[in-house]
């Protein structure tokens, strides 16, 4: 069995101080496949001494330099795509196809930021327009510096590069704490930066959980700014912590994103966009559109379609090709799933599917995909983030009904449309409280398009160039003209 029991700090691997060891499970076979550090206060300040040494080389480094190491970040993923994918289906108990689609998003990330690096280099000093006469303005854009990482379980793979990447190339240093969860295919990104020769002290990765690591990484005053992607109440941990010393701060939270069906969507089109924004990775996903906000003309013959669907999703092995959805990622995310599913039943709500019906395979920590109807506005399971395959639907008699109902909710995360007018449904989009919105799509997501939350959904964005520019602080040079423009 795998012991993750050492940090990668400063290029070299060390064992960590802590003495507490955490089971990293494949939630399908319900085996303990690895052991990892609960890590120690004290593998923070190494890790964070690491970082702080190797800020001035690495800031110091033409953009175009360290776009190369991104790049060679991209390649060397490319080049174990197939064992990590099967490493994330392992540990995290995601369907293959599904893992692929991880490793492709990661992929992507690292080259995008690797051009974004060199653009950066390119417009350092750039003149800014003003109407003084004789005065020259520039702006210069810094790395913030040593930037904590805080990662959930999820996407591994993905919450990561949205990071590592644009760090990276802003010129930061990094001290990374993946989830202690899915620590496996998160090691594998200190693997790599040892592979292509990142510089020692460039990316440290920490393992542990939140007492062992986290907390102490937060309160650590030799760290300039985190970047979290997490449940609420951490990411309030992690905000709160920040404040000492005024450090910056990005979260990236949850969500309880809705869906509208208008009145002149196609039925079978949308049912496949409704289950493909709640069912993909056992409903594990910020983004879930988990609240289905649907018009009366169509209600019953959407749910109708969205019950066949359901039947036929394969629930099995994740390693398997024929599994359309595996196991939750854990027995303790299973269990939280459960909670609400008896509280359902508690509070009568009325099923379409409500798992009872169908066999779960022998072992794995499943649920099974569920979906309610006419679901109460005040029920639990209506406002909180379930982070499960739990659909919850209402119907409404108008799009104003429809675009009310979906932005009465404290998060933002995420927002789909779909009505057979593409122009009617972007007009309706518009509308909506969301960091993004699907228009007749599935769940896209791309490098150069941005990422993040309304409301209590987070704090910043990821992704594009403003993904980048959460890493860099901006500096404006003014004076007389004169001397050389560098
Ligand atoms: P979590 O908040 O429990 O853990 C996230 C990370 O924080 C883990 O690495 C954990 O070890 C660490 N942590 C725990 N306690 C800490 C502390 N006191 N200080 C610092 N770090 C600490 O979340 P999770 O269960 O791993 O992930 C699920 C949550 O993540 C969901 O709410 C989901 O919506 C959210 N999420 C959001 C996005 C997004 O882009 N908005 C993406 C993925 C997941």
């Amino acid at each position: 069995m795998q012991q993750l029991t050492r940090q990668f700090i400063d290029n070299r691997w060390v064992e960590s101080a802590g003495q507490r060891r955490l089971p990293v499970t494949d939630p399908y076979r319900q085996e303990t496949i690895a052991e990892v550090t609960a890590g120690d206060p004290t593998d923070v300040d190494a890790a964070v001494a690491a970082a702080r040494g190797a800020l001035p080389a690495w800031q110091a480094l033409d953009g175009r330099r360290r776009g190369a190491f991104l790049q060679a970040f991209a390649d060397a993923l490319v080049a174990r795509r197939d064992a990590l994918m099967r490493l994330s289906a392992r540990n995290n108990g995601k369907a293959l196809a599904e893992a692929g689609i991880d490793l492709d998003d990661a992929i992507a990330c690292y080259r995008y930021y690797a051009g974004q690096a060199a653009e950066l280099e390119l417009r350092q000093g750039r003149i800014v327009e003003h109407g003084l006469d004789g005065i020259r303005a520039q702006t210069y854009e810094d790395p913030i510096g040593v930037v904590g990482l805080i990662t959930p379980w999820n996407f591994p793979l993905v919450t990561s590069a949205w990071k590592i990447a644009p760090a990276l190339a802003a010129g930061c240093t990094i001290v990374f704490k993946p989830s202690e969860v899915t620590p496996l295919p998160e090691q594998a990104l200190a693997e790599i930066a040892e592979a292509v020769g990142l510089p020692d002290g460039v990316l440290n990765l920490v393992h542990g959980d939140g007492e062992g690591i986290g907390a102490p990484l937060t309160t650590h005053p030799g760290v300039d700014k985190f970047s979290f992607t997490g449940s609420n109440a951490v990411g309030e941990m992690v905000m709160r912590a920040a404040a000492e010393g005024v450090r910056n701060v990005s979260l990236e939270l949850g969500g309880k994103s809705p869906i509208l069906v208008l009145d002149d969507a196609e039925v079978e089109q949308a049912a496949d966009w409704v289950m493909a924004g709640i069912y993909f990775n056992s409903g594990q996903i910020c983004s879930a559109t988990s609240r289905l906000i649907v018009h009366d003309a169509l209600a019953e013959s959407l749910y109708a379609a969205l019950g066949k669907r359901i039947d036929a999703i394969r629930l099995g092995d994740p390693l398997a090709d024929d599994t359309d959805m595996g196991p939750m990622s854990s027995a303790r995310q299973r269990e939280a799933v459960e909670c609400y599913l008896a509280m359902a039943r508690e509070e009568g709500l009325v099923a379409v599917r409500d798992g009872r019906h169908r066999q779960l395979p022998e072992r794995g920590e499943f649920v099974a995909p569920t979906l309610y109807r006419d679901v109460p506005v005040e029920s639990r399971l209506w406002q909180e983030e379930i982070f499960g395959p739990v659909l919850c639907g209402r119907s409404v008699a108008s799009d104003e009904e429809a675009v009310e109902l979906a932005n009465a909710s404290p998060f933002g995360l995420a927002a789909t449309v779909v009505a057979g007018d593409v122009e009617r449904a972007r007009q309706v989009g518009l509308r909506l409280r969301a960091g993004t919105i699907w228009v007749n799509s599935e769940q896209l997501v791309m490098p150069e398009a941005s990422w993040g939350g309304f409301g209590i959904s987070g704090i910043g964005r990821e992704l594009g160039p403003w993904g980048l520019a959460e890493y860099l602080q901006v500096k404006h040079l003014i004076g007389p003209e004169g001397g050389t423009h560098a």
